[in-house]
């Protein structure tokens, strides 16, 4: 069973679909827009005249404001962000350039190929400089393109992609950036037996993207789009095609590179890096890996043509327990933010601490996973804290080191403490309640103390307010006292903890008592 049986190709779609116009409309509906023929993707090259649509699209940035900007979300990373930071400039300046003088053909793109471990910010950076320049960004996994019987989509569904996280504005999705990761995964290197074709496969395809092609925004297989377009044909005869060209957009490609650390080191030979890794120092793989070069990524198993469309490299480092702190106190996109906001829903205040934040770097550290373990960190640190502080009454939390390490012990403390604060504030608003209702009322009910602390429990467990529980326990009881006050004319009452607990019964047993019993004894 595979995976094409269940989709229609793209004939068969075009066949039943004109067998079910045919059969609802008759012959005069025809669905001849429905083709799979190259026309679809073709490369601009092919005689289109290429015009170049104006730049709607802001750029004056110099690299040293993106690097400014950069540095506000994503800690260190310092040579990425220089290298990012210029490359984009070249890219938008490029860009200007030709919608400013038309089309200028000699420039070599300048996608960019980045290195490092996974959760260090690769994606953060582009992701971040997308926002700041306001073009679209596109991120998705090489290795979805390399599944065997993948049907229905291929790599130019990027490019579509594009569109639709521009709102449908072409133009703009022109100029997006679309960011691979996981690449290292479609390497195919010539000393495996068998080459893995699929990846060098989805290797050309997305070669002819960062050419530069034209991609159909309609595929066999978006029925919405192919309805929309059958419509267009039977109202104006003809349908436009509509294309996006690849030639500015910018592609991104990533991932961990394990093993090109010694393809470097074997190319290095004896020739030592130690003046890279300062001096004396014994140079780490992510020092091998910062000197990287196209030959390299070859050996590797990219095709040569590949490598030669992505001339940036960008190498991220591998990030310490302190760059881990770094980031949940100072980057404007920390993860702690969310958790501060989160708890300001309910007013509670989250007083973060140097030690706290340190122990859930430390914490993370442990994962080998980059920045990516603080998300996980923090969720169990305060998954607890969450559900119970909003109604605990806490208003403040400290997240101090021992509240990182042992959260269920810290928050039954606090929960204890809490609850000490609540009876004694419920204390003091039923002695309120039932002064009102005295007044109200003339007659005086007296709560017992042992009374008193029996409502404030019964409010606490049951998280109804005091009102609420004191109205629910005397329900009857204006109406009966009323009748008492009136037969007997006693106006004074003591409530006992029994009353409180058996506050129907009491009330029974008062007035047979006051009211039936004792005329009649009299
Ligand atoms: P990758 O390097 O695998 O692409 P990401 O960029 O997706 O990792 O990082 C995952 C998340 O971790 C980011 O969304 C961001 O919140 C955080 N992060 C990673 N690196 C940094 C960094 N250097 N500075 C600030 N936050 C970071």
């Amino acid at each position: 069973m595979s995976k094409e049986k269940v989709w229609p190709s793209p004939d068969e779609l075009r066949r039943d679909m004109e067998e079910f116009f045919s059969r609802k409309y008759g012959d005069r509906v025809r669905l001849g827009i429905l083709t799979t023929q190259p026309d679809q993707a073709r490369t601009a090259d092919e005689g289109d005249e290429v015009r170049e649509a104006p730049l709607d699209l802001k750029f004056d940035y110099l690299p040293r404001d993106i690097k400014n900007y950069l540095d506000r979300y994503v800690i260190r990373q310092d040579d990425a962000k220089k290298v990012l930071a210029t490359a984009i400039c070249d890219h938008y300046n490029h860009i200007k350039r030709c919608s400013a003088r038309g089309p200028c053909r000699e420039y070599s793109k300048q996608n960019i190929i980045m290195l490092g471990p996974t959760g260090v910010g690769k994606t953060y950076l582009v992701r971040t400089i997308a926002e700041l320049i306001g073009v679209p960004f596109v991120k998705a996994d090489a290795t979805k393109f390399s599944e065997t019987g993948y049907v229905g989509g291929d790599v130019e569904d990027l490019v579509r992609e594009l569109v639709h996280k521009a709102d449908g504005n072409v133009k703009l999705a022109e100029y997006g950036i679309i960011y691979l990761d996981e690449i290292d995964k479609i390497a195919t290197p010539n000393n495996i037996l068998g080459r893995d074709v699929s990846g060098s496969g989805v290797q050309r395809g997305l070669l002819k993207l960062m050419e530069e092609t034209e991609v159909s925004l309609r595929t066999p297989f978006d029925l919405a789009s192919q309805l929309q377009a059958a419509m267009e044909f039977q109202s104006k005869g003809k349908v436009t095609r509509q294309v996006i060209n690849t030639r500015h957009i910018l592609f991104i490609v990533s991932g961990a590179f394990n093993g090109l650390v010694d393809i470097v080191r074997r190319r290095l030979g004896a020739r030592s890096i130690g003046f890279m890794a300062g001096a004396g120092a014994i140079p780490k793989d992510e020092d091998y890996l910062a000197l990287a070069k196209s030959p390299d990524f070859i050996e590797f198993g990219f095709e040569s043509e590949f490598v030669g469309r992505l001339p940036v490299i960008v190498t991220c480092r591998e990030l310490g327990i302190e760059e881990l702190f770094q980031i949940l106190k100072h980057s404007e996109g920390s993860i702690i933010r969310q958790y501060v906001q989160a708890f300001e829903a309910y007013g509670i205040e989250l007083a973060l601490t140097d030690e706290g934040l340190h122990q859930i770097a430390e914490k993370a550290y442990e994962e080998r996973t980059g920045a990516r373990a603080l998300v996980g960190v923090c969720e169990r640190t305060f998954r607890e804290f969450k559900y119970s502080l909003p109604h605990s009454g806490v208003r403040r939390l400290e997240v101090t080191a021992r509240l990182v390490d042992s959260p269920v012990e810290v928050l039954s403390e606090i929960q204890e403490v809490a609850k000490v604060d609540q009876l004694a504030s419920l204390a003091v608003e039923f002695e309120e309640i039932t002064r009102q209702w005295s007044l109200r009322h003339g007659i005086e009910i007296h709560l017992q103390p042992e009374a008193a602390s029996l409502l404030c429990r019964k409010a606490l467990e049951s998280g109804k307010s005091a009102i609420d529980v004191f109205e629910e326990t005397f329900r009857n009881y204006e109406h009966g006292l009323n009748l008492i006050r009136k037969s007997r004319g006693i106006s004074r009452f003591e409530i006992t903890p029994d009353v409180v607990l058996n506050p129907s019964e009491t009330l029974d047993h008062w007035i047979r008592d006051y009211y039936i019993s004792r005329p009649a004894a009299d």
